[in-house]
């Protein structure tokens, strides 16, 4: 077989929020041929699902009843080639994006019924290996033995106007001040979670792209990826 001696590695994706890890991790997978998954859109499937059954998440028993009714799987878009979440079936890829679900999702994503949830099912994703994976804890907690960690900053100002001209294309009646806001606080939350919180791994490169430009910055994580997979 051709690509027996090929091998396939896990590649972790860690970072503040709105530092273009989905950008970098999307871009990855593509020229890898890997699969992409966004493990913070989970996060958000989940809250959107509280949100809508007007879960009340302090309570544990309330939680773990609507965990277990909870289905969440991935599907490639046929026309874009891009992965999108699936809530019960239901495409949410875009309604996750919401501000309502932003403002919400670092306190679920605090809770330790939802995260053993979500965590199960992405070590699962990444048996086969050959998966890029973006979020908090994937390269401490969900893959700590993951061959290629990256995790990414950049400046709190440029994060800011990337996340506002993002959600602005969506909702003009966005503002600036709430974008920076959110960003705070779900960075706050989830750097000082009891479990899994936001940090560096180790053994982790870390990836400033506050002046680094998209090209740049995939050719120079492509070219670490490459000497590791050989
Ligand atoms: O990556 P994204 O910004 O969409 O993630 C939304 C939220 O989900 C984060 O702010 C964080 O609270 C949570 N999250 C997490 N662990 C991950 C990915 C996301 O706690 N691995």
């Amino acid at each position: 077989m051709i690509f027996a001696g090929m091998k396939k590695i896990i590649i972790t994706i860690d970072g503040w929020s709105s530092c273009g890890k989905s950008t970098l991790a999307k871009q990855l997978a593509k020229e890898l041929g890997y699969a992409y998954v966004d493990s913070g859109a989970m996060y958000r499937a989940i809250t959107l699902y509280f949100l809508r059954n007007h879960v009340n998440w302090q309570d544990e028993k309330q939680v773990k009843t609507a965990l277990a009714d909870i289905t969440i799987g991935f599907k490639l878009n046929d026309k874009t080639h891009e992965s999108e979440i699936y809530l019960n079936e239901e495409n949410v890829e875009y309604v996750i994006r919401d501000l309502v679900i932003a403002e919400k999702v670092s306190e679920v994503a605090a809770i330790k019924e939802v995260r053993t949830f979500a965590v199960a099912q992405q070590q699962k994703m990444g048996e086969l290996k050959g998966i890029v994976m973006d979020g908090r804890d994937i390269g401490t907690t969900v893959f700590p033995n993951a061959e290629l960690k990256f995790f990414m900053t950049a400046d709190i100002a440029v994060r800011v106007e990337r996340r506002y001209v993002e959600m602005f294309e969506k909702n003009p009646n966005t503002s600036i001040d709430d974008v920076k806001a959110n960003l705070e606080m779900r960075d706050y939350i989830d750097s000082n979670r009891e479990i899994s919180p936001l940090r560096k791994a180790d053994d982790a490169i870390e990836l400033d792209n506050t002046s680094l430009g998209i090209e740049e910055q995939l050719a120079m994580a492509l070219r670490i990826a490459r000497q590791k997979i050989g």
